[in-house]
């Protein structure tokens, strides 16, 4: 992607330093603060609870951040687990808010949640400077919810802290449903008609071989073509054209110009072709790839006593490897050694 199509970047601009071996440009750093959940969502965990992996210190965090934006990343989404468990979250925002990209511009500073902590953080989170938010919920009723998420009263919460969320100007307000046959597949109509009453963005996400148990089958994802089909057979859509060559969602409207949806399709449609990511585990590893088969040790490196350099080259080669694509329903497929919750939605 030209550099001038990055947000923030004019003509008089560096050039960004992120560029992998298959010349994407790398501007998107997903944090996970702790692999820790309140949920247990049938079809991601197995139903154990505490952590599997250590946490770093919020100031480590932060110095780890740093180099990234230094090297050029201009957008930085904090998750997990679940993020809003973690001590410190708001005060981290506050630091990230503060830091500015190599063009001299605030970061687009995100955060990807199940909402549970939602009403009471939503106020602090945006006076700190947090720029957006994306709720995850599974059901748009409340038995089908509390079926997945196993946790009773989970449905009134979430609600109630989208609508804190929205109330605090935490918006565009964007909430991700991962959708899977027999489970919550009866839900598409539903989410679409939620998306234009309480004025937030649907995600349908498609299931990824990323469970703690095995769950995952070829059959058991919802495709793009099925959402949009069936959507469109009670409101009829009218797709949005990309605003960026790395934007992983394909957007659509209603036919009367009110709500949005979108459909990430990892699986029917990969898009590795335009990844811009990079994610760093709770524990302080780079993983290059959702699927990578390999992780790398910043946070050791930086125990280890390395300087800000050192560390800032070690991430340029880590960089220089990501892979050119993930192998999902191939022959030979491997499933990464962690699962979504431990590597970091
Ligand atoms: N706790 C936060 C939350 O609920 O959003 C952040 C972490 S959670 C792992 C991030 C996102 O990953 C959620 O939207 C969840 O639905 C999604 N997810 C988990 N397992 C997945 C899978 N196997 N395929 C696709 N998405 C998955």
């Amino acid at each position: 992607m030209a550099a001038a199509s990055l947000p923030g970047i004019t003509s008089a601009a560096p050039e960004p330093r992120l560029t992998d071996s298959h010349g994407r440009v790398i501007h998107d750093l997903r944090v996970s603060i702790t692999d820790r959940c309140n949920y247990k969502c049938v079809y991601c965990r197995t139903g154990e609870v505490g952590a599997q992996y250590p946490e770093l210190g919020i100031d480590e965090y932060l110095r780890l951040i740093r180099l990234f934006v230094g090297l050029g990343i201009t957008k930085v989404r904090l998750t997990g687990g679940e993020p809003l468990l973690r001590r410190g979250v708001v005060d981290l925002v506050k630091e990230l808010a503060a830091l500015r990209t190599l063009w001299n511009e605030p970061l687009d500073l995100a955060l990807t949640t199940n909402g549970h902590l939602l009403d009471e953080l939503a106020v602090p989170l945006k006076a700190a400077g947090l720029n957006r938010v994306t709720v995850s919920m599974d059901a748009v009723d409340a038995a089908t919810f509390e079926r997945i998420t196993r946790i009773p009263g989970s449905f009134a919460t979430v609600l109630k802290g989208v609508r804190a969320a929205l109330a605090a100007g935490l918006t565009p307000l964007k909430v991700n449903c991962v959708l899977l046959r027999g489970f919550n597949d009866d839900q598409v109509e539903g989410f679409a008609r939620f998306a234009r009453q309480e004025g937030v963005v649907v995600r349908f996400i498609e299931f990824m071989p990323l469970e703690e148990g095995r769950l995952w089958t070829p059959e058991i994802v919802v495709t793009l073509k099925e959402i949009v089909d069936r959507i469109g057979r009670e409101l009829p859509l009218v797709e949005l054209p990309p605003r960026e060559a790395s934007e992983t969602a394909k957007r659509y409207t209603f036919a009367d110009g009110k709500g949005e949806i979108g459909i990430i399709a990892p699986v029917s449609q990969a898009f590795c072709g335009a990844c811009s990511r990079l994610r760093l585990t709770s524990d302080g590893k780079i993983r290059t790839c959702l699927f990578s088969q390999v992780e790398h040790d910043l946070y050791g490196r930086m125990r280890s006593g390395a300087d800000d350099e050192e560390l800032r080259t070690y991430i340029l080669r880590t960089i220089e490897g990501k892979e050119a694509r993930h192998h999902i329903g191939e022959p030979g497929f491997l499933k990464p050694s962690r699962s979504m919750v431990h590597i970091g939605g």
